[in-house]
Order: structure tokens, then sequence, then C-alpha cells
């Protein structure tokens, strides 16, 4: 699969991730990589696991989230 925002532009890369939120295919060059402690709503504020979690955003669902 081709990265959605490299053939936007009339590229094409090989993608490597998928957007969790639009499921856009992105590549390298373009894939948000983001690390996110675990919570259980149960108990806030207490971290349940050390290892933080991955979230793998395209550019547009990064400026999104990231927008007010
Ligand atoms: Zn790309
Ligand atoms: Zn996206």
């Amino acid at each position: 699969m081709n990265c959605y925002e490299c053939v936007q532009s009339g590229r094409a890369s090989e993608a490597v991730a998928v957007c969790r939120m639009c499921g856009a295919a992105v590549c390298t060059e373009h894939v948000r990589t983001e690390t996110a402690q675990v919570r259980v709503a149960a108990h806030p504020g207490k971290v349940i696991h050390d290892q933080p979690a991955r979230r793998l955003t395209c550019p547009v669902c990064r400026a999104a989230e990231e927008s007010p």
C-alpha cells in the first residue's frame, strides 16, 4: 500500500503505518508517533502500565487533535 499523503502530492511511497483515526496509510515521513501512558478511569492519575502505549496518526489527524 502507498502512503496516502504522498499520493495526494503526486508521489508514491511505501506505507509503514496506518493512522488509528482515519485509517489512512502513511510512510515514515508522514507518520506521527505519540506515546501515551495507559491509565484506568477508576483510579485517576494512577499509571497501571509502565510501558507507554503507542499511537500512530497521519499529519491531518494529528493537526486536528492539536487544534483548539
Ligand atoms: Zn508519505
Ligand atoms: Zn488520519
